[in-house]
């Protein structure tokens, strides 16, 4: 029923909206790495002032760099030397629910779902799920690894912000352009 009722959303949306073709490089050299929480659907981008075609936007379970070769790196490397891109904007979110999640209950829910306990084990969840207790720290985490990765140019400022989901406020976390002149 999903696939049907998106599948005619798109239909009415290609007949009665026709989108600007633009080209993919970000037109403010920026890449914001934010949280895929539904609640930041249609919120994020208008709470920043950010258009379509401004902005490359990646997203995953609590804006979190797993290490240094991980697909948030590997992405921000495509959006800086293929894209151009200039600056990094890493955004956490109050009420995160990666803060909050029950390792164990997870576990137990792959388990139960026929997910073998060895592959479980490969995952690694421990080293992410619940991995940080506060949203902000893991801003500063997450900003800190972007920052010291190998793959990246060091003059690129790295901002870190948290935006409260209820009233949509932002606060700078981490300004970028500070931590490179030091
Ligand atoms: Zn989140």
């Amino acid at each position: 029923m999903l696939l049907e009722d998106i599948m005619e959303a798109n239909w009415k949306f290609t007949h009665e909206i026709r989108p600007e073709v633009l080209d993919h490089h970000p037109q403010k050299h920026l890449a914001i790495v934010t949280c895929m929480d539904t609640r930041l659907v249609e919120i994020l981008e208008p709470a920043l002032g950010i258009h379509r075609g401004e902005a490359i936007e990646i997203k995953n379970a609590g804006n979190f760099v797993g290490g240094k070769h991980c697909d948030v790196i590997r992405s921000l490397v495509g959006a800086v030397y293929m894209l151009g891109v200039r600056e990094v904007a890493v955004i956490g979110h109050s009420s995160c629910g990666m803060a909050k999640v029950d390792f164990q209950r997870l576990r137990d829910s792959m388990l139960a779902a026929g997910v073998a306990k060895q592959d479980l084990d490969e995952l690694n969840l421990e080293n992410w799920i619940g991995s940080f207790p506060d949203e902000k720290d893991n801003v500063l985490h997450t900003v800190q690894i972007i920052r010291n990765s190998r793959y990246l140019p060091k003059d690129m400022p790295v901002h870190g912000f948290m935006i409260d989901i209820e009233t949509e406020e932002l606060t700078v976390v981490v300004n970028g352009y500070q931590q490179i002149k030091r």
